[in-house]
């Protein structure tokens, strides 16, 4: 995939020469940053605000897959992924450390490629690169993003905050990113097995790019904030909505009441779905991947959403003994799960 050949080894520029190459063209713009990369450590200015911090890692064979990701798509999503995590706080994420460790197979050009798209991602939700760390690993590629933000105590939406009768909410759709995948996977063995046969994704660019180059929700975080609606709670979509849900419940001690065919599902994610031989339903609830916002209001909030197209009103929040139900479209009473659902059962 990366050959060595006419392409630069790393080990040209050493640790410090690569570093400040991949670096350069970070500006800092967030008046919270007080020192960025080049000291022992970075210096932040939180006010007199509380800090968000959250982390997470993808490593090669793992969480992602060279033969059909574009290294800068990469960068892209590990930046989106760390801030969803920010939004569905309720808060907005201001700087990004980013840790890489890479093995030799990896050229200056395909990490330039990583850092593109991670730069894009900072530029795009105006967040600051102000750290990380560079390291040699013996096998594959691995990023770990952090990603801080800072908010009023008022304003922080956990995940325990969930009172009976709140509306269940979802932002955009659900399923893509699983269904994208699925498609990626197929292309990818019908490749193995006949190099001479080009990808077939064409008319399937939504999905692919669900999967591969997801978007965190500022806007939903922004649109509450200019209704004057506060989430009882919020959580973003990463491993399914029935897993988030639950989480949601769980964490707020209430049940719920989640309908079928009120979960939004894009139709190139149905047909997709379909020609996999997958339930749809399924596919949003157990994906993952999706990066939406799902979050619980108050009804008494409903009249400001309710004409927003974007966010799907999806069920409602029960008193604990009344369970997790899940109600499919012939009105059946499942019990929610968190990995898959048969609608036969
Ligand atoms: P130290 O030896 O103190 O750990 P490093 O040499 O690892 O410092 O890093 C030097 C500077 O470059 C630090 O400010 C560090 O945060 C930053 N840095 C290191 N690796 C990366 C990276 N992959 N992306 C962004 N900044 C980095
Ligand atoms: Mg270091």
């Amino acid at each position: 995939m990366f050959e060595n050949t006419d392409k630069t080894n790393i080990n040209e520029l050493g640790e410090f020469g690569l570093i400040d190459h991949l670096t350069k063209n970070f500006e800092i713009k967030k008046s919270t940053t007080v020192k960025g990369i080049g000291d022992d450590a970075a210096v932040l200015n939180p006010g007199d605000k509380k800090v968000l911090i959250s982390t997470d890692m993808l490593l090669e064979g793992i969480h992602f897959d060279l033969a059909y990701t574009p290294l800068k798509h990469l960068g892209y999503k590990a930046i989106q992924v760390n801030l969803s995590d920010i939004f569905a706080m309720n808060a907005i994420p201001q700087q990004v450390t980013v840790s890489i460790g890479m093995s030799s197979k990896y050229t200056l050009e395909a990490i330039e490629d990583l850092y593109e798209g991670i730069y894009v991602a900072c530029e795009k939700y105006g967040v600051d690169l102000i750290g990380g760390d560079t390291t040699a690993s013996k096998q594959g590629l691995v990023i770990s993003v952090t990603v801080l933000g800072y908010a009023d105590e008022k304003d922080i939406t956990y995940r325990n905050g969930a009172e009976e009768g709140d509306l269940i909410c979802v932002s955009g759709d659900l399923g893509g990113a699983y269904v994208g995948l699925q498609l990626l996977e197929r292309e990818k063995m019908v490749y193995l097995e006949n190099p001479n046969i080009q990808p077939d994704l064409e008319g399937k660019d939504y999905i692919v790019e669900r999967q591969l180059k997801p978007e965190a929700r500022v806007d939903v975080v922004d649109l509450l904030k200019s209704r004057g609606i506060k989430p009882t709670a919020m959580i973003d979509v990463s491993d399914g909505l029935a897993s988030e849900l639950l989480h949601i419940c769980k964490q707020s001690n209430k049940g719920c009441n989640l309908y079928e065919e009120k979960i939004p599902i894009d139709p190139m994610t149905y047909d997709t779905a379909r020609e996999f031989n997958l339930d749809p339903t399924v596919c949003a609830l157990s994906g993952g991947e999706d990066y939406e916002l799902l979050f619980t209001i108050k009804q008494t909030d409903y009249d400001k959403i309710k004409h927003d197209v974007d966010v799907s009103i999806i069920g409602y929040i029960t008193e604990p003994a009344a369970g997790l139900n899940l109600i499919s479209k012939s009105g059946q009473v499942h019990e929610l799960k968190a990995q898959g659902w048969n609608a036969f059962e």
